[in-house]
């Protein structure tokens, strides 16, 4: 039984469907006229009189856009054009091409309201949680502006021979990068992902999810108009299962985030043609309370840590795993900020939960949950659809006493369900986080840090955030980001999320002598006297 009425769930908004109520008038319709559409459509990579795709407003279930698919045959045009356009981005100095991505910086944060529109109108989520994108954008815009030159510029290693060989490490762009990109988070998903391609010096052909394409392509104007070429970014869009395909197979190298299992087939298809791929994919996170947690902090992170974006977060936890010493303290905390939620769809903030982005979302997400109370499972809060409030509404809900025979326990529900589960010992809760294929993200709660920073060395996650939630590790654009195990391969952020989309060129020159037998030296001297030079270099401890 749901313990979280309608009259229980804050809607601060009445009739919360309705996306007049909040926003002062606004709607998605008059947020997101046809003209807009119209103009955004304009910069789809699609010849002829394309189809058109209808995408649909999540708040309302109103038709949102048509938008034009792209053909294999436009995928091969898109390839064309951002090959041409390449070479004289990548001759351009970084600094030139970093100065773009500072531009589009300022850019975002000023024009920020149009975009927090746009997603909010594309995917349903509450506007702080559009407002994280702006916030992860404007993160890698900076850093990456700021810091592509050091990651890029030549590097002076250890030579064949000390003084005799001159050696650099030089960075080359790979080309064209093909990017693939799901609709949970439109706006860092796509740009957030290509800035740092573009300031290698690659060119992207970027599909992204067709219910938010709006945003990708309203992204990619603001970049052009911050100096970025305008062929360097194609946009086309079409189905995953059509299209997709046809990126990875004109690509030099595939950036993908989205589902494991698409994941797996972009794998299989970049390594046919031995092109590199960085995969981000599902997860089944858990956060961790251990016994010293402070529960009042712990349980404000939990609801952040589940229900952002509805729970349609890659990094949202799904699995919360309570030292049972502070769990039935902990769940009163957690459970009545759960229920205090207010529910809403409005384009403006004041939301703190929005809707899912799609009746597939909330199916999986309902069926989870009621196939889990069926099996015995109980709700501590939540667990109902709410199409009083708009078309794919649910409630934040906490599941208790989920086992293991229930979808829920081990599947990537993504949506807004969390899954108690009690432990005696930290060993215990280590093993239980790391029981899952999967290996993205996790959240471990304790006021003794060094504790925190223990149990974390010992989790099977590509990150972990010690008393947050996920933002401190997500947030560290300077540190790599990414999955273990099923949740993917490769990192976005940091070293290796500018690295990935370069090769590495070695560039020796040989000075006064070659690294063969000369000056008279027979093969046999020759070796006797490299040999009296290599323990030289270990002694002198060259490296
Ligand atoms: P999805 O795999 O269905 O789709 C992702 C993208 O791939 C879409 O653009 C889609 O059109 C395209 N696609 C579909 N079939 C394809 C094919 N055969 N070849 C090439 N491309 C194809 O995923 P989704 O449901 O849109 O996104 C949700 C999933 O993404 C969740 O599992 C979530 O955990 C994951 N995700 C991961 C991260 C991360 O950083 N690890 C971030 C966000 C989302």
């Amino acid at each position: 039984m749901s313990d979280l009425t309608a009259d229980a769930v804050t809607t601060e908004h009445p009739g919360a469907g309705n996306p007049a109520a909040p926003g002062g008038g606004r709607t998605v319709a008059s947020a997101v006229p046809p003209s807009l559409v119209d103009r955004l459509a304009a910069g789809v990579t699609a010849a002829g009189e394309p189809d058109l795709v209808e995408t649909v407003a999540p708040l309302t279930g109103e038709r949102l856009a048509g938008l034009p698919q792209s053909t294999p045959a436009d995928v091969e045009v898109a390839f064309q054009l951002a090959r041409r356009a390449q070479p004289a981005w990548a001759a351009l100095p970084v600094r030139r091409r970093a100065a773009v991505l500072l531009r589009f910086h300022d850019l975002l944060l000023k024009r920020q309201d149009e975009v927090l529109d746009l997603i909010q109108a594309e995917t349903g989520k509450a506007r702080l949680h559009a407002f994280e994108e702006v916030m992860a954008v404007a993160m890698a815009a900076r850093h990456y502006g700021r810091a592509a030159h050091a990651y890029l510029r030549d590097k002076r290693r250890g030579g064949a021979l000390p003084v005799l060989t001159h050696t650099v490490e030089a960075r080359r762009p790979k080309g064209v990068i093909g990017h693939i990109s799901p609709w949970n988070y439109p706006l860092e998903l796509s740009v957030g992902d290509a800035l740092p391609a573009f300031v290698a010096g690659n060119a992207v052909v970027n599909k992204p999810d067709t219910q938010t394409a709006l945003t990708a392509l309203w992204a990619r104007e603001l970049l052009v108009e911050a100096g970025l070429p305008a062929d360097l970014w194609q946009i086309v869009i079409g189905d995953g299962p059509v299209i997709g395909p046809a990126v990875v197979e004109h690509a030099d190298y595939v950036s993908f985030t989205g589902s494991t299992r698409t994941g797996r087939d972009v794998a299989r298809r970049a390594a046919e043609r031995l092109v590199g791929a960085s995969l981000e994919l599902g997860g089944k996170n858990a956060m961790l309370v251990l016994s010293d947690a402070d529960l009042d902090a712990a349980a404000a992170g939990a609801v952040r840590a589940c229900f952002s974006s509805a729970g349609q977060l890659c990094i949202s936890i799904e699995r919360l795993l309570v030292h049972r010493s502070v769990a039935d303290a902990f769940l009163e905390r957690f459970a009545a900020r759960t229920r205090a939620l207010r529910l809403g769809g409005g384009l403006a903030y004041g939301a703190d939960m929005g809707s899912l982005v799609s009746v597939r979302q909330l199916e999986t997400t309902t069926r989870h949950v009621e196939e889990a109370v069926k099996a015995g499972a109980t709700v501590l809060a939540g667990g109902r659809a709410r199409p009083d409030l708009g078309p794919f509404f649910h409630e934040p809900t906490i599941l208790d006493g989920v086992t293991p025979d229930m979808t829920v326990c081990a599947e990537e529900t993504f949506g807004p369900v969390v899954s108690v589960y009690r432990f005696d010992t930290d060993d215990e809760a280590v093993a239980a986080a790391n029981s899952t294929p999967y290996g993205l993200n996790s959240s471990v709660w304790t006021r003794d840090l060094r504790r925190g920073r223990a149990v974390a060395a010992r989790l099977r996650t590509g990150t972990v955030n010690v008393n947050e939630a996920y933002a401190a590790a997500y947030g560290s654009i300077a540190s790599p980001m990414g999955g273990m195990g099923d949740s993917g391969l490769g990192r976005r952020h940091g070293a290796e999320g500018i690295l990935r989309f370069t090769e590495a060129q070695t560039v020796a020159t040989q000075r006064l002598l070659p690294i063969a037998p000369s000056f008279g030296l027979d093969d046999k001297q020759f070796a006797g006297l490299m040999t009296g030079g290599l323990r030289a270099l270990k002694a002198l401890r060259f490296r």
